[in-house]
């Protein structure tokens, strides 16, 4: 709307700069027209002039007033053959002379009305006519008090170095006045085409101003004076939304409120609200009346990706901290916010905008007041699900060697010394953020990412055992040991660097092991003949199958979270880890109890004689080893 404001604005301004132009060329023309009249006057007054000269004085013999006044016929003749030169545009020709007395009297007349007698006194100023006569130069004067009267041409006649007498030929207005005459309608014409042309284009800046005040209010809420719905809708239409950021912004129990003190304060809330939402974000921000007492907001983003977190938490805060009052009533409120940092990661707009409300959702469950923007790593299975990240997040982070390691110390039970360590895989997102494998490792389990991921992960651990020469677990599951290229892998880093052999310790989960086939047992074998250690990852977390045992050449057992969680309490799980310790003993297998989360199972653990401790009551993992 604005831009078709410009291109009117920018079009009458050209029209009228052109009419204007055009109407000072006119004038222009017209005065050369008249300038180049003038200089033809005056070539054919100065030929006039010149005949008129040699015929006097053929004539005229000696002073002219003298012979003219003793000769009233040769008078007479001369005045005739005088008219005869008088046209419509020479409209007087007269000679005079100067008396004794300086004054300019009239010799002869061409007129024949008013017609000035022989010796009459010219009576206007005459000092011109002295000066035409004293110099003896012809000369033009320009006439501003005559109405029809427009140059003079005086011309002095000098015989033998005296002026006889000064001819003085008229030109008449008549040709400049015919002259502007025949150019006035024109310039008329151009005038009137310019008030025109400025009043339809101001009925059309007005008609541009209606529309655009129509379409404002087509795209706002009333209530609220923030965008609609309508606006949103053309937002998206033509916005990249991979620019933005989006918060999803519910005011909390404001069904309450309406309940409380009527729909008429709820409206004032909102529009309140709406009003402190508009005051926090920037003019490049988008705010939206999204439904009923929910707003959207589009953060404008290009650097930094926590912008939207950050303007939300103002946005909370300030409406925390606001006292609304109305009449005699004072109320205090909470808003939740749910942001989609990444819209760009969403198949579609509606997706992205569909994440922000799952984020609020989770902000509206974990008590409201709060702004969710991300996963949420807990043990809530629903809120892990929900934020599980996309495949091509996973897919760049591969990709770009975002993918770390974090490694859990490992504790002697007796020496309570760091043993060994085992790795665990992380995911760093775009925003820098940690990523758990839950929200990331299924969804690419049977894909060549997998494999990918495996072997960075042991390009990692490989490298970080053979700088801190530490001993190192990692997580291997069937089909990596199966997997030509990872198997190949380990068996020439075995081979490169003999030292790591002793360091390394691969975890294998216990139902992928009791699947085992041929070819995996011997592929673990071959491994193992390098001296690296085997593990039972997860033991006893459903079979506890002794038959494992026989299959692989064991050299620690991992006991399952699930039986240490409550060793202090649950006497079942105390006397199934004690069956575990002894058979354990016998065969010479370590044993870690996994999960250890307090000093009691700790203390309980240590007594059965689990070898080996880990859990955060000991130590959490860790980005660095020290
Ligand atoms: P929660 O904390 O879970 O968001 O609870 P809530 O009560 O805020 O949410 P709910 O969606 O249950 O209720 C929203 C209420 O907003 C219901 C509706 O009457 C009210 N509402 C919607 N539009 C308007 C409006 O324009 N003016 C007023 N005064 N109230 C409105
Ligand atoms: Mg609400
Ligand atoms: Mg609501």
């Amino acid at each position: 709307m604005k831009h078709l404001m410009k291109i009117y604005a920018g079009f009458f301004l050209i029209i009228a700069v052109a009419i204007v132009y055009m109407y000072f060329s006119l004038e222009k023309m017209q005065h050369e027209l008249a300038a180049n009249i003038e200089k033809l006057f005056l070539s054919q007054a100065h030929s006039y002039a010149l005949n008129i000269e040699n015929h006097l004085k053929k004539k005229i013999k000696g002073n002219f007033h003298t012979f003219l006044l003793r000769h009233p016929k040769v008078q007479q003749e001369l005045s005739e053959e005088l008219s005869l030169l008088v046209t419509d545009a020479f409209r007087y020709i007269f000679v005079l002379y100067e008396d004794s007395s300086g004054d300019f009297r009239f010799l002869l007349d061409a007129s024949k009305e008013e017609s000035g007698e022989f010796g009459e006194k010219l009576g206007v100023d005459s000092s011109l006519w002295r000066h035409v006569c004293h110099m003896q130069t012809p000369q033009l004067i320009h006439h501003k008090n005559f109405d029809e009267l427009w140059i003079t041409y005086v011309y002095p006649i000098v015989v033998d170095g005296t002026t006889e007498a000064v001819v003085a030929i008229d030109f008449s207005t008549t040709f400049s006045k015919n002259l502007e005459s025949a150019l006035s309608p024109l310039k008329q014409g151009f005038l009137y085409i310019f008030i025109i042309i400025f009043i339809i284009l101001l009925l059309l800046l007005y008609q541009t101003f209606l529309n655009f005040k129509t379409k404002k209010e087509s795209i706002t809420d009333t209530l609220t004076q923030v965008y609609n719905r309508n606006y949103l809708r053309e937002f998206l239409k033509r916005t990249d939304i991979g620019g933005y950021q989006i918060i999803m912004l519910d005011i909390d129990h404001f069904k309450k409120v309406n309940d409380t003190y009527g729909h008429r304060i709820g409206d004032y809330i909102l529009r309140d609200v709406a009003a402190i939402i508009q005051e926090e974000v920037r003019s490049s921000d988008v705010l939206v009346r999204y439904g009923g007492e929910e707003f959207l907001i589009f953060i404008k983003n290009d650097k930094d990706p926590k912008l939207a977190r950050t303007i939300a938490q103002r946005i909370r805060k300030r409406i925390e901290k606001t006292t609304f009052r109305y009449d005699d009533v004072e109320i205090h409120l909470t808003v939740s916010m749910g942001i989609t940092l990444l819209p760009k990661h969403f198949k579609n707009i509606s997706e992205a905008i569909k994440n922000a409300d799952e984020m609020l959702y989770i902000a509206k469950k974990e008590g409201r007041n709060r702004v969710i923007s991300k996963r949420v790593y807990d043990a809530n299975e629903e809120v892990v699900q929900q934020n599980r990240l996309r495949i091509n997040e996973v897919k760049n982070a591969i990709e770009e060697g975002r993918i770390v390691c974090h490694y859990q110390p490992i504790f002697n039970a007796k020496t309570a010394k760091i043993s060994k360590y085992e790795a665990l895989v992380r995911l760093v997102d775009e925003e820098g953020e940690l990523v758990y494998p839950g929200s990331f490792l299924e969804m690419i389990l049977h894909t060549n990412l997998y494999t990918q991921m495996t072997k960075n992960i042991l390009e990692i651990v490989f490298e970080t055992i053979r700088e801190k020469r530490v001993k190192i677990g990692v997580n291997l599951n069937f089909s990596d040991i199966l997997n030509d290229d990872i198997f190949k892998m380990i068996i020439e880093e075995l081979q490169k660097h003999k030292k790591v052999a002793s360091w390394l310790v691969l975890e294998l989960l216990e139902y992928e092991a009791l699947e085992a086939n041929e070819s995996f047992t011997r592929k673990i074998k071959e491994i193992k003949s390098y001296g690296v250690n085997i593990a039972i990852d997860d033991f006893g977390s459903g079979f506890a199958n002794y038959k494992i045992f026989q299959m692989m050449p064991i050299d620690v057992i991992k006991i399952d979270g699930s039986l240490i969680q409550n060793l202090d309490s649950s006497d079942v799980a105390q006397t199934i880890v004690k069956s575990i310790v002894v058979l354990t003993n016998e065969l010479g297998i370590e044993t870690v109890a996994e999960f250890v989360h307090s000093k009691a199972v700790m203390e309980k653990a240590k007594e059965l004689g689990v070898t080996h401790l880990q859990g955060f009551y000991l130590a959490k993992p860790s980005a660095k080893i020290n």
